[in-house]
Order: structure tokens, then sequence, then C-alpha cells
């Protein structure tokens, strides 16, 4: 054995990798090495071994692609209780009649169960971190409990603590459930702050606050929400102009629009982060760019509540950063090859133009600026990045021929196409297998706390075998 050389704990050659980085963005034939849990190396298979004298794993990934693991950067683990339940209500009924009474009734032991079972299914899908908004119960306990079911599993992430604060005439426009608006504001931002200290900046699992939405949050914890992330150089989330109504009500009762009112408040910059953001108008679009700040869209769950098409193209020429994501794992699922393939087709639909997007597009929005709006070196596989990859089997009937593998990433790919997971330097998905956790099991304690909660938050008439068109 040679001498010399640098060890590496972990090696994968022989794949394709698509790196994300704009200096070397595909390499055939590749090779790419992780210490601890960072990436150290980088390049071909065949030039590997002249630089490091031994790894102690070293997996071959011939014949498959590896990519930078896909960053859901807005979803709701918890909701996967009531999947499937809802269907055929826009966002006003689906909230009051459906997501809210769900939300009330929902157990610490539900959500945690859920959130475990939820982050899995994400992980096997190649999504390596996710930021989660969870928003029922959000005590301190169920918070961190949520933190701790989501690193069991081995996925990076943030749980973006939802704020509700105390009902406010927004909230109650839009029929929110009172119960949930249990806190006052210094209440919450204590819960808040408990929260960030116990799971704190740089970890797997970050928390971060997350007043749930520009229309129901009261406007002094909105302001206290940035002040607090910004104390602990965090990002925050907050849902935006996700429907039309929602714009409506908020103009209604503040006299202006919502992503105005952010920027007049002094808290729209770089650590936002606005989920939705539909209903935007022209200078709206301005003042965010102007802000780099960064909006998630939500394709699949957009088109589902019917809520709107995100203004894709305006969004990125006025210098926003706009990253993918899931959203409402109760309607859509967690499958984000599944939001690549409709950001894809559905911003061409918006503008008649096939050329309004790309696979490498949504393939960045994915990865590389889900990267950025989480302020974390993920998102490209480089040196020195953090060790997140997800390694896909493009051999599948459905691919072929695959003469544009980045294509079949984003158009053919499904969930169980994803061969191996790495995050943070540790291989936590194998062969589509979890090595961390009881697959079995997880789903087996999922199940059982939905058909207990469906009963408990009667809304058992949701459960119909087959609803009349
Ligand atoms: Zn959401």
């Amino acid at each position: 054995m040679p001498e010399g050389k640098p060890k590496a704990d972990l090696i994968f050659s022989g794949g394709d990798i698509v790196t994300l980085d704009p200096a070397n963005p595909y390499i055939r034939n590749a090779a790419i090495a992780v210490l601890g849990n960072e990436i150290i190396w980088i390049g071909k298979a065949d030039d590997v071994d002249n630089h490091f004298a031994v790894a102690r794993r070293k997996v071959d990934f011939s014949g498959q692609v590896m990519i930078p693991g896909l960053i859901d950067s807005h979803t709701h683990l918890f909701q996967s209780l009531g999947k499937t339940l809802g269907d055929g209500l826009s966002l006003l009924p689906w909230l009051a009649k459906f997501m809210m009474p769900l939300s009330a009734n929902i157990s610490p032991a539900d959500a945690v169960a859920t959130v475990r079972m939820a982050a899995l299914n994400s992980l096997l899908s190649g999504t390596t971190t996710l930021v989660d908004n969870h928003y029922a119960p959000v005590d301190e306990a169920t918070i961190l409990g949520v933190a701790d079911a989501m690193a069991e599993v081995g996925v990076r992430g943030v749980v973006a603590r939802g704020i509700y604060g105390p009902m406010v005439e927004g909230g109650r426009r839009m029929q929110s459930d009172a119960r949930l608006f249990q806190y006052s504001a210094a209440e919450e931002l204590e819960i808040t702050r408990a929260c960030i200290k116990a799971r704190p900046k740089g970890g797997l699992v970050e928390v971060w606050p997350m007043p749930l939405n520009v229309v129901y949050v009261d406007p002094d914890l909105m302001v206290a929400c940035h002040e607090l992330a910004a104390e602990f150089d965090l990002g925050w989330q907050a849902h935006c102009s996700e429907s039309k109504f929602e714009v409506d009500i908020f103009q209604s009762v503040h006299g202006v629009r919502p992503a105005r009112w952010l920027h007049d408040q002094g808290i729209l910059d770089d650590r936002i982060t606005l989920a939705h953001g539909i209903w935007f108008d022209a200078e709206e679009i301005e003042m965010l760019g102007a802000a780099k700040a960064h909006v998630i869209h939500n394709p699949v769950c957009n088109q589902y509540l019917a809520s709107g098409i995100l203004p894709l193209g305006p969004l990125m020429e006025a210098g926003v950063n706009v990253a993918l994501g899931t959203d409402g794992t109760a309607c859509v699922g967690l499958n984000m090859f599944e939001s690549m393939k409709s950001a894809q087709v559905l911003q061409r639909l918006r503008e008649l133009k096939p050329d309004a997007t790309s696979s490498e597009l949504v393939l960045t929005m994915a990865t590389r600026n889900g990267g950025r709006m989480l302020r974390r070196n993920v998102g490209t596989l480089k040196q020195g990045a953090l060790a997140d990859m997800t390694v896909v089997d493009l051999g599948g009937i459905h691919h072929q021929p695959a003469h544009r593998p980045v294509c079949c990433l984003t158009l053919s790919t499904m969930g169980s196409d994803v061969r191996h997971v790495v995050v943070n330097g540790e291989v936590v998905v194998e062969n589509g297998r979890s090595t961390r956790v009881d697959q079995d099991k997880v789903i087996a304690d999922c199940l059982q706390a939905s058909r207990q909660l469906i009963e408990r938050a009667q809304i058992g008439d949701l459960v119909a075998d087959w609803i009349e068109p």
C-alpha cells in the first residue's frame, strides 16, 4: 500500500455525478471521497486511488447516478396523519373542515410517530434535508420530540416551529380554529427560544421560528420572530400570499399587500423565506428581489388546492432565490422528484413557453437554492461541502433509453429508484432500506396514531370509499 496518502472514511466510485457545481456540473465515471461529515475530494473514478490510500468503506455505484441530496424546503410532516383526506376542498374549507380540527386534536405522541414515518419516507425517496413546519402541537417537548425523530432516522433538517400567538382579526376572517391560538406572544417567543437553545444552529436538526401566516399572526409578533432569528443568526419562514383571498383579507385589515407590509416593517431581507408566494404584484416582486429573500415553490400542493401558479420567471429575474418544497403531505406526499417534474411542466404552461424551465433549473431549485435558503453548505457536491448525497438507479425500463440522465432525474425518476442516501457522511439508506430504524414498526406506529386521531377529531365523515363526482 502506498504511504503518505490520506485516508477517507467513505468512497463512492464508478457512476456519474451531477455535482450542481457550475465549475464542473457533470462528471462521468466519477468518484467522491468523504471524511467525517465532509466531502474531501471529487473527480474521476480512475484517479481516486492516486489520492487515497484506503477508505473505511468503498461503494461501487457503476451504472447509477449521484446527485446532491434533495432539499425539501417547506413541508409539514405531521400532516401525513390525514393523508388522502380532504380531497376536492379549496384552501379555506380544507383548513376549516379538515386540517384545523385534525391539528387541534393531535397528541404529542401522534406527532412524533408521524414525523418519524414521514421523515423516513422522505429519506427513502432521496431527500436529505427537510424544513418541517410543525404546527400541531407546538409545546417545547413536542417540538424537540419532532427534532429527535428526524435525527433518529438520520435526516438533516429544520423544525420550523409554528407560531400562532393571540387570535387577531385576520385569523377570525380566515375562520381559523381558536383552539390553536393558545399562547400569548411572549409565551410563543419563550418556547421558541428554549427550542432554539436545545437544538442550536449548526446541528443536524435546527429549530427556526415560523409565524404561520402573515394574515393571522399578530404584526408585532411577526417582527419579534424576525428579531429572534437574527439574534441566533437563523433563517425563519412564514406562509405568504398562497391564495388570492389571503391577500384580500390582509389588505382589508392592514390596507397594504403582505410582502409590501413586510418590507415597510423592515423585516424583508435574506433571512426570511416565504412559503408559496403566488399572489405577489410587480412592486412586491421587486422588493423581494432587492431584499434577496427566499420563496418556496410548492407546485403539486398549489395545483391540488387550486391556489394558483407561482410566477417563477419574474421572481428569478428580480433576484429572488426560489427553492422547492412538497408542502402539504396530507395532499401530495413527500416526493421531491414529483415536485421537480411538476415545477418543470407547470411553469411552461403558465408562460406558454417550453423553454421557461429546464431539468437543470428545477434540479438547481431542489438542491443548491435550498442550501442557500438554509444557510448551510449543502446542495452542491464539491470539496468542503457537507456530505449529503443521493444515488439513483436509472436502469429501470421507465428511464430507457436514458440519453440525458439529467432529464430522467426530473421527468421519469420515482422515489423508489433511490438506492443509497448519505447524510452528514453516514449511509442512512442502503439498497432502498433504512440502516437506522425498523421500517415496518415505524409505519405501524403511525397507522395506529392516525386511526385514533380521526376518531378523536370527529372527521370520520371524510373517510369514504367513493365520493360521487
Ligand atoms: Zn405550508
